[in-house]
């Protein structure tokens, strides 16, 4: 098939062009993001590649159908991006990538609890400057801690049974309980329980209507004294002026952050040498207890590989008319 590979980077065409391989896709890559603006790269093209920031909403699907656009193939598990509805009402078929990495992302957030928590990123700034001071940099332990996880799919399930080798605590929140989780010790609870307990908030569920800006002021107000908290699921599911609130008034102790709500203009560029025009993000990053990593909880060879593989087998099942494990429709949106 011939696919318009959208947000292409280096590495992308790097794993795609040597997983394409024994599949033999025609694969066109482009740079630019899919935006309003650059919609018209994809034109006649019966499949477009997108990843998690290209915008696939009413307008950009329309107006891809009207060239041709049968297919979306996501590289990514997320598909907030993606209008499915007006995707089903087109007929225009969407895969995406349910599990690539579940075990990279894991332990990335894992990384974040770290080094927020022994405060890491400072030590090393320190040390290289001849600082060799332990002023400021008190951690403390995680064992014994309880760790709010939110979201127990794949990742949640990873990294509560990662923590709970640390000798955490684990309570649970999610529309569905995980019988294994349970079986580890972990403690289903009500939302607003697990944010009164825990020392540790850790999101981990998608971005749908119910769970947009979970983390608002009413949910800060609810948690305790001092909070860690850690997003490696969508930006969205925070909102970003309550948290800097929450950290100005010191009821946020630490904040990790993967994603974030408007990443779209930041994030997979190199902006070093202009000006960032986002005051918001601007003021996280003046905030010593904050960790920004710009959407890199997946980005591990195996992911890449596993994403690679997976995308061009689902292109592969929708061409030959199969029905495909990795489709995703109207209906499941808001589970
Ligand atoms: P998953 O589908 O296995 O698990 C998601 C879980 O969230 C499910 O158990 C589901 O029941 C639960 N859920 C759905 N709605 C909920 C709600 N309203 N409240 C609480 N829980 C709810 O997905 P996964 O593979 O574990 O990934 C989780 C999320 O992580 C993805 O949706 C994606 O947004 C994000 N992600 C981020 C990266 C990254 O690089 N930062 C990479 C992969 C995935």
């Amino acid at each position: 098939m011939r696919i318009a590979v959208l947000s292409t980077k280096s590495y992308d065409r790097q794993f795609l062009t040597e997983a394409n391989k024994p599949y033999g896709h025609e694969l066109v890559f482009f740079e630019p993001r899919l935006t309003a603006q650059t919609t018209a790269l994809a034109h006649g093209f019966p499949a477009v590649c997108a990843f998690v920031n290209d915008v696939l909403d009413g307008a950009a699907l329309r107006a891809l159908h009207a060239k041709g656009l049968k297919l979306i193939a996501l590289r990514c598990a997320g598909f907030n991006n993606v209008d499915l509805e007006v995707a089903a009402e087109l007929d225009i078929k969407v895969v995406r990538v349910p599990a690539y990495s579940p075990y990279g992302v894991a332990e990335h957030t894992i990384g974040l609890i770290l080094a927020l928590n022994r405060k890491l990123h400072r030590a090393y700034n320190r040390v290289r400057e001849g600082n060799f001071s332990l002023e400021g940099l008190l951690g403390f332990e995680l064992r014994g801690k309880t760790i709010g996880i939110i979201g127990t799919g794949k990742i949640g399930v990873i990294t509560a049974s990662i923590l709970k080798g640390f000798g955490c605590n684990i309570l649970a929140y999610d529309i569905k309980q995980d019988a294994q989780l349970v079986a580890q010790g972990a403690r289903y609870v009500e939302l607003h329980e697990l944010f009164r307990e825990s020392d540790i908030i850790s999101l981990h569920c998608p971005l749908t209507p119910q769970t947009f800006h979970l983390i608002d002021k009413p949910t800060i107000d609810l948690m305790k004294k001092g909070v860690m908290l850690i997003n490696t699921g969508r930006g969205a599911l925070v909102n970003t002026q309550a948290v800097i609130n929450g950290l100005k008034s010191e009821k946020i102790g630490y904040l990790g952050l993967d994603v974030y709500e408007e990443e779209a203009d930041l994030f997979f560029e190199d902006l070093s040498g202009i000006v960032i025009k986002d005051d918001v993000f601007s003021r996280l990053l003046t905030f010593p207890n904050v960790i920004v990593t710009a959407h890199q909880a997946f980005f591990t060879g195996r992911a890449l590989e596993s994403i690679a593989q997976t995308t061009l087998a689902n292109i592969s099942e929708i061409e030959a008319g199969r029905s495909c494990v990795n489709e995703v429709k109207a209906e499941r949106k808001a589970t």
